[in-house]
């Protein structure tokens, strides 16, 4: 008999072969079956009337056995697949479970800072402007990239699950676009988490975050010159200069080799005059 398997069955028809034993027999019959399922290898000794009438019944009992064997090995598979698909036990699933907690030792983020993000975002997505936002990872988890505030953005579920690899992060130009109060609310922001050094995404966003104060500052460079320009032609003049590259990590007049601002306006100026007026440009970040 099997480990942990407490009981047997002895079928009613058995009755006909007791019934056939002398009492003497019929009880040795019952102490062989009870020792027979307790695996104590019982021996009939040459008592063959005993060994016909056991015989049938010990098929019975094997047979039973193996019933119960199967509908056991049956019942742990389907309890193996029930905590699997409990806990997602897939290879995938482990592996982004695996993922997520590298990417949170490399930083974490509260529920509070992730709605703050998306408030200054205004609720949407930053490429795209949907309102159907998830949470994205601007440098993938799969990538390295950390959990903490600093590597995330709003994206809508049409721009998340599209994106690939692409590692870009559309809320610095989403920024861009807007009021200085969100810039200083998303430096806050993510200033909170910047300790965690090893997070990369903190450098770029850095590296970002620079191109618009350097921007900031050519532009005080321009103030000495509102008199002489007037402001039309300074605020053209800065938009095309502060044009940004593809990487949005330089912007036109940083990757000039050579740059004299009085000359350059200078010639802007002749230019236009030549030109006869440069094209009305609808909006700029450019204040004096
Ligand atoms: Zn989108």
């Amino acid at each position: 008999m099997a480990e942990n398997k407490k009981s047997f069955i002895l079928y009613c028809d058995l009755l006909g072969t007791i019934s056939k034993l002398p009492d003497d027999q019929a009880g040795k019959l019952f102490k062989h079956i009870l020792e027979y399922v307790n695996d104590k290898d019982p021996k009939i000794d040459d008592n063959l009337l005993l060994e016909v009438a056991f015989e049938p019944i010990k098929q019975t009992l094997k047979r039973d056995l193996q019933d119960w064997e199967r509908k056991r090995e049956a019942r742990s598979a389907a309890g193996k697949k029930g905590m699997e698909s409990k806990w997602g036990n897939s290879d995938a699933a482990l592996l982004r479970s695996e993922r997520m907690s590298e990417a949170r030792k490399k930083g974490t983020h509260t529920k509070e800072q992730w709605k703050r993000l998306i408030e200054i975002c205004e609720n949407k997505c930053v490429k795209c402007g949907n309102e159907d936002i998830v949470k994205d990872h601007i440098k993938p988890i799969y990538q390295g990239g950390s959990d903490s505030i600093n590597n995330l953005q709003p994206l809508c579920k049409f721009c998340n699950s599209s994106k690939g690899a692409d590692s870009t992060n559309y809320i610095m130009q989403f920024l861009q676009k807007m009021p200085n109060k969100s810039n200083i609310a998303y430096q806050e922001l993510t200033k909170i988490t910047v300790s965690d050094s090893v997070n990369e995404s903190v450098n770029v966003k850095v590296k970002e975050n620079n191109i618009v104060d350097r921007k900031l500052k050519f532009s005080e460079t321009l103030s000495p010159f509102l008199e002489t320009y007037g402001r039309d032609m300074l605020n053209e003049f800065y938009r095309y200069w502060t044009e940004p590259n593809k990487s949005n990590t330089k912007f036109r007049m940083e990757l000039e080799r050579t740059w004299d601002l009085k000359r350059r306006l200078d010639t802007w100026d002749k230019n236009q005059k030549i030109i006869g007026g440069a094209p009305k440009v609808e909006k700029t970040n450019f204040k004096i």
